[in-house]
């Protein structure tokens, strides 16, 4: 094969990504992927995630709908179907992934990609010459060791599983467990999830973990806290979990999900003197160069932020620094994120621990309500919004939300944090009634 200006190991957000615009930029571009276009995002994380979770929150709007006059038959869910329209959807995202890149003119091989030298890549057999690598092989996840460890399942094996788990057995407190924990409470799985640490979701704002926790267990998780798997075992039809404190559990499936590691090894980088850290992800500088300057990487294979819009955006500062003006700059700060848990999170900018550390005197802003729609659905959950602002400067440093479409509410915010908005400011917007969203600009009072 000819040579190539930029070879893209990974076919996920970030080397798509890369791939796509280094070639409208009118580079010789090839990628390299062994499993379906798409990656991570696509295939096995925030679409079918999201999609499931549509699913679950059918479940309860039957429910509630009928407080608002409809009744009916109680509906039955079908896995099955949801499982294979889930199947025909990514297969069609990964459909388009391949027209992006085809159209965009990238040589596209299916196969492993080994280096042979710091210059040449193997992909089943055919090697090619580039100038620059870009390595965007992402993350997989971690399985703690335990007895019975092969027993459990990962994110991976979730969306297919066979069949339904009746009891669900969740190990962990970060997005992937708390997310899924509450999806498959919504399906109609009996869920408990044993979490190590005294509250889920670490680095989150404590108001917000504390108020999704109750609102989790609302939604039918039961969620144990201070509380570790130590054995499993199979035991007739299902299997027998064995917690750190000696209690047992018998469930149907375990899915742990404790963290993902990066996937960098197995590529040749380390032979050709491309540096990884303790975690095994690779060691990059401000323009993503590894120590090898010509072999770059984005995305989760450098673990800074497991975020697909964040790999995009290191994608995009690459491809612009090798084939465009090279100005292109990504700031870590104020990256605003959901957790799809059942009600979500939104958040964007610091916590109020983090705050305090920073910036010394705060006022905080925070409202609790019953969300407009369950004064007659007959729901008891709730949402929680909370502004962290400085005192002696009045900006908003942090936005957080717990409450149903947290995700699409605290987007609009993070532009207003990313321009660094005042508490002034957010006072003189108009709020738009009646939506959840207008607390953020009517909350007058900071608590004491
Ligand atoms: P996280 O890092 O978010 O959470 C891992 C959890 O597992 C933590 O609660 C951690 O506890 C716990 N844990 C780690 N090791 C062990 C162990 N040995 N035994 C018991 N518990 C353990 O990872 P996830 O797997 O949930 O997700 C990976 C990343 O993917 C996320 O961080 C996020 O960046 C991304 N993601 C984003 C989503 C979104 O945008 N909505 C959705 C899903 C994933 P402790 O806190 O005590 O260390």
């Amino acid at each position: 094969m000819e040579p190539v200006d930029l070879f893209v190991i990974g076919g996920g957000s970030g080397g798509v990504r890369a791939a796509r615009m280094a070639a409208q930029h009118g580079a010789r571009v090839a990628l390299a992927e062994s499993g379906a276009l798409g990656g991570t995002c696509v295939n096995l994380g925030c679409i079918p995630k999201k999609l499931y979770s549509y699913a679950a929150h059918y479940g309860e709007a039957f429910e509630e709908s009928h407080g608002f006059g409809w009744s009916g038959p109680a509906p039955a869910f079908d896995w099955a179907r949801l499982k294979r329209n889930r199947a025909i959807e990514i297969m069609r995202l990964n459909g388009v992934y391949e027209k992006l890149l085809v159209g965009a003119g990238v040589q596209l091989m299916r196969g492993s990609a080994t280096l042979r030298d710091p210059h040449t890549i193997e992909v089943g057999g055919e090697r090619v010459r580039a100038a620059h690598i870009l390595v965007a092989t992402g993350g997989a996840p971690h399985r703690p060791e335990f007895p019975g460890q092969e027993l459990a399942l990962t994110s991976n094996e979730m969306f297919d599983l066979e069949p339904f788990p009746r009891r669900l057995l969740v190990i962990g407190g970060g997005y992937i467990a708390c997310e899924f924990a509450t999806i498959f409470a919504g399906l109609g799985s009996r869920v408990t999830q044993l979490y190590r640490g005294a509250q889920v979701l670490r680095g989150f704002d404590d108001d917000v973990r504390a108020f999704v926790a109750a609102e989790m267990v609302k939604k039918g998780v039961d969620l144990r806290l201070n509380a570790n798997l130590a054995s499993l075992r199979r035991e007739l039809g299902s299997l027998k979990a064995t917690r750190e404190d000696g209690g047992t559990l018998e469930v149907d499936a375990v899915l742990v999900a404790t963290g993902r590691w990066p996937n960098a090894t197995g590529l040749g980088l380390e032979a050709v003197g491309v540096q990884l850290n303790e975690h095994g992800a690779i060691v990059v500088d401000e323009e993503f160069r590894t120590t090898v300057p010509h072999i770059l990487a984005v995305g989760d294979v450098i673990d800074r932020v497991q975020l697909t819009p964040v790999a995009l955006a290191e994608a995009m500062v690459v491809v612009d620094r090798l084939f465009g003006e090279g100005r292109r700059r990504i700031d870590y700060d104020n990256i605003p994120t959901a957790v799809f848990t059942h009600p979500n999170i939104g958040t964007v900018g610091l916590t109020e621990a983090q705050a305090r550390e920073r910036h010394g005197r705060l006022r905080i802003y925070r409202s609790e309500f019953r969300p407009l729609k369950h004064t007659l659905s007959g729901s008891t959950e709730r949402s929680l919004m909370k502004l962290v602002v400085d005192d002696a400067t009045d900006r908003v440093l942090g936005v957080h939300m717990v409450g149903a479409e947290a995700g699409e509410i605290v987007q609009g915010f993070a532009v207003a944090l990313k321009a660094g908005a005042t508490k002034a400011v957010f006072d003189a917007t108009i709020g738009i009634h009646p939506t959840a969203a207008e607390e953020f600009v009517t909350m007058r009072e900071p608590v004491a």
